[in-house]
């Protein structure tokens, strides 16, 4: 029952009106957010769509005279059924939220002229597709060009995309007059449905097309040209705008995103646009100092170590990096030297380091992680 005590927000805070607000307030109020969320404005945005629907919730209630009363009145109770207010004529309204939509479906079409209910319903955008694309390491830093093939609905050749055969012109829907939609009283709505004679397209084709049933479209196999560019990361997204399915009854087609996966390098990390690597020396080239040849994605290069350097210190190779997306420059090469200790030794090595062990000691003192890259002070 942790669920049972949701508090809702406030209508009017949904709409960021004050509560005297005047109803061409609200109507702006709720123009503006509605708007900016949209779901046509932000697809796959599962936060605005909750938004979304909350100032529709909310500017149904207020727009209507009464029930902003008794919203004023009794506040959300008005339309919880089972609430303090159980009984009073709105009950159950909040679970009306759907058929709100819908009304207010209708208003935004006049209102805004989107959401194409006041268009033909005929026309349908296509679907947007997805192709994930595996790219190794290198081919995310340097880029790649690849062809890829992609199955899609496009328009029948046979009808030309009219669903009818012969090219003959579909007639109107008898049951809907061709609006797509039977609207029917609901309460307080008017409830707009699908035309199920029609399936929402308005018409009806008396003698199908035989290549695409009357659907208008095709399944065919289609080829894109996928330029990845220089430094694209796991999960970049390239969109291709109209690659996607095309529309139905001349809707726009829809897009197709290239969603890439990138492998993991054997020891390069990404960090952004630098790299990063670790690179094990022994004890005595950290204290004697070195030159050491590394391998990075555009060659070898040299690392020069110098006399004494603590494990952990890190080297950075400018511009040994990944190409900045869509722009000049790279990232950096960061290679961190670790003091590897043997966990081996032979019988000389032993003895060597005994001796050396003899010569050089240190101070076996907590110190703070300052004091300890002053290392001259803790040898004595
Ligand atoms: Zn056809
Ligand atoms: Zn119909």
């Amino acid at each position: 029952m942790a669920t049972a005590n949701v508090t809702k927000i406030d209508y009017y805070e949904v709409l960021t009106v004050s509560r005297d607000a005047s109803d061409q307030e609200l109507k702006t109020a709720y123009r503006k957010l509605a708007m900016q969320h949209h779901p046509d404005r932000n697809p796959d945005n599962p936060a605005a769509e909750e938004k979304f629907k909350e100032c529709s919730e909310a500017y149904g209630i207020l727009s209507d005279p009464e029930k902003r009363a008794a919203y004023d009145r009794y506040g959300h109770a008005a339309f919880q059924s089972g609430g303090p207010a159980a009984g009073n004529p709105f009950q159950g309204g909040a679970g009306g939220a759907q058929d709100l939509g819908d009304i207010f479906g209708d208003l935004f079409g006049e209102m805004f002229n989107m959401g194409g209910q006041k268009k033909s319903s005929r026309v349908q955008r296509g679907r947007d597709l997805r192709y994930d694309m595996t790219l190794e390491f290198e081919e995310a830093v340097f880029g790649r060009e690849q062809e890829i093939k992609i199955r899609r609905a496009e328009i029948c050749d046979d009808c030309k995309g009219s669903g009818a055969a012969n090219g003959k012109a579909p007639i109107t829907c008898t049951q809907c007059g061709g609006r797509g939609q039977v609207r029917y009283q609901q309460g307080f709505f008017s409830v707009a449905r699908t035309c199920s004679v029609c399936n929402g397209t308005g018409t009806l084709v008396v003698d199908a097309c035989k290549t695409c049933r009357g659907e208008t479209r095709v399944q065919k196999d289609h080829t894109v040209l996928v330029k990845v560019p220089a430094g694209v990361e796991q999960d970049t997204r390239i969109r291709y705008q109209g690659e996607g399915e095309t529309g139905k009854f001349g809707g726009p087609a829809g897009d197709l995103y290239v969603v890439l996966n990138v492998k993991a390098h054997k020891f390069f990390e990404r960090d952004g646009d630098d790299l990063h690597c670790v690179l094990p020396i022994s004890f005595p080239q950290a204290a004697l100092g070195t030159e050491l040849e590394i391998e990075t994605l555009e060659g070898m290069a040299t690392i020069k170590v110098p006399e004494g350097t603590q494990s952990g210190k890190e080297f950075k190779l400018r511009g040994k990096g990944v190409p900045h997306l869509n722009e000049h420059g790279k990232g950096d090469l960061i290679v961190e030297v670790r003091v590897a200790v043997p966990g081996k030794l032979t019988k000389s090595q032993r003895e060597l380091l005994k001796q050396l062990g003899e010569t050089m000691t240190v101070d076996n003192l907590p110190t703070s992680r300052g004091l300890f890259s002053k290392v001259k002070d803790i040898f004595s």
